[in-house]
């Protein structure tokens, strides 16, 4: 039967949703508030977009803290591999990269937009523009119309809602999904920031703002010092903490201790061992032997984290480097080792990447995205409460729930 279908939302998992539901014969309206589709495609992995990841359905599933297990369907349905075929198949070249992280060939965040565009127009999907909807409305547990902003009406036998999360909100992502969700009667699960930067007690990360450190390690730990997290790459001080590719990642892991309670330790010098560390602080005070301490350390740090590191180290920054004892570079050493930092919170949703909590995924039946409530009505992407790191994790979900939900609409 040729069914009438409104989509909400035409970021990667409305698009898939609309272009799957028309390629089966329906009526498709995507409805999108934005004056053009994919709005946060283009800003996602800095213009480049990582479109998914190359692992097998074991290794996306573990990517997914949040109800990674609720994707099962999803993922075989329309896998990784089927999205990558899918977009080839439209024209786009895609490469892999460090960690399994397929790219467009071109680098283009935009050019996966053109892409799914050529799927929705072949398909013959009815795209509105500027058209932000207010209201699901429905009759005896199903489905009936959607009312927009301006009132208007519109009727449909089956929606998909893909309204995306609350972050990012110029991108389109206000929270919506949620807010038309709740009305129905819906749970939605509390909503936190994931891949977020975090918020630091100490006060000497204002002075290193903007400072980017390369091939650092970092862990995180919690009061006992145990290890909860630990990574290698590049991160940023920001005025309020830290922030950059490492961190983002990160903070997913402490998203349970929400955000509190928990330590950074900064490895700045990972390819050392004390000992080796040791010597080569050794090797720059003999060269610099008749210098004082502030201006004997260029060789091993950014300018931006000499003072600071001085000052931590609690030696007078005009002492002379012959006159610094054994038990002070060490003290240097363990510092430049283990940099520590007292975590207090993360940055607002609006920051996030990612959204953390949504939809219930107990009320959704995994095998079809349809609620378990309302007739008729599906759920696909970010308005899911289903989250994953970094690693083009987050897109699979969307293409992947946009897929099952407008096969199944
Ligand atoms: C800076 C940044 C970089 C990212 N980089 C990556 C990356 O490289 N790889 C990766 O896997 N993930 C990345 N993500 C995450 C990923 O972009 C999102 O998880 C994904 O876009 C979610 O897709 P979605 O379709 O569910 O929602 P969205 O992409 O948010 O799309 C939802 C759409 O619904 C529209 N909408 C909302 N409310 C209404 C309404 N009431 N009426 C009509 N339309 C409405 C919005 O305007 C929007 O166009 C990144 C996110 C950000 C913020």
């Amino acid at each position: 039967m040729r069914k009438k279908v409104i989509v909400i939302g035409a970021g990667p998992a409305g698009i898939m949703a609309a272009g799957k539901a028309a390629e089966r014969g329906h009526d498709v309206l995507l409805l999108e508030k934005n004056d053009r589709i994919g709005k946060k495609i283009l800003i996602s992995g800095k213009g480049r977009c990582n479109i998914t990841n190359s692992t097998d359905i074991e290794g996306l599933i573990e990517n997914v803290p949040g109800n990674g297990n609720f994707l099962y369907s999803a993922f075989y349905t329309f896998s990784n591999q089927d999205l990558i075929g899918f977009l080839n198949e439209y024209g786009l070249e895609t490469k892999v990269e460090r960690g399994g992280r397929i790219f467009p060939v071109s680098d283009k965040a935009k050019d996966v937009v053109d892409t799914l565009k050529k799927y929705i127009e072949r398909f013959k999907v009815d795209l509105r523009l500027k058209s932000a909807v207010k209201e699901i409305k429905v009759s005896q547990g199903q489905v009936q119309s959607v009312v927009l902003q301006d009132g208007k009406e519109l009727h449909c036998d089956s929606l998909v809602l893909a309204a995306g999360g609350a972050s990012y909100p110029g991108t389109g992502s206000t929270g919506d999904g949620y807010k038309i969700t709740r009305k129905l009667g819906h749970k939605v699960t509390p909503l936190k920031p994931s891949l977020v930067p975090l918020v630091a007690l100490e006060e000497w990360v204002k002075e290193l703002q903007g400072l980017s450190l390369k091939n650092v390690s970092i862990k995180l730990l919690n009061l006992n010092n145990k290890k909860i997290y630990d990574d290698f790459g590049e991160m940023l001080f920001t005025h309020f903490g830290v922030s950059g590719p490492l961190i983002l990642s990160a903070s997913r892991h402490i998203l349970d201790y929400d955000y509190k309670n928990v330590k950074l330790s900064i490895d700045l010098k990972p390819a050392l061992n004390e000992e080796k560390l040791y010597e080569r602080l050794q090797r720059d005070f003999e060269k610099y032997s008749r210098k004082q301490l502030k201006n004997a350390l260029d060789d091993l740090l950014p300018q931006k984290m000499i003072p600071v590191i001085i000052e931590l180290s609690g030696v007078s920054p005009d002492k002379f480097v012959n006159q610094i004892t054994r038990e002070e570079r060490k003290n240097l050493v363990k510092l430049l080792k283990n940099l520590e930092l007292t975590i207090t919170g993360a940055r607002p949703i609006e920051e996030a990447i990612v959204t953390a909590g949504g939809v219930c995924v107990d009320e959704i039946n995994p095998s079809t995205m349809e609620s378990k409530i309302i007739k008729g009505l599906f759920f696909a992407g970010e308005v899911i409460d289903v989250d994953a790191y970094t690693g083009g994790f987050n897109l699979t979900i969307a293409f992947s729930t946009g897929f099952l939900a407008g096969a199944n609409c």
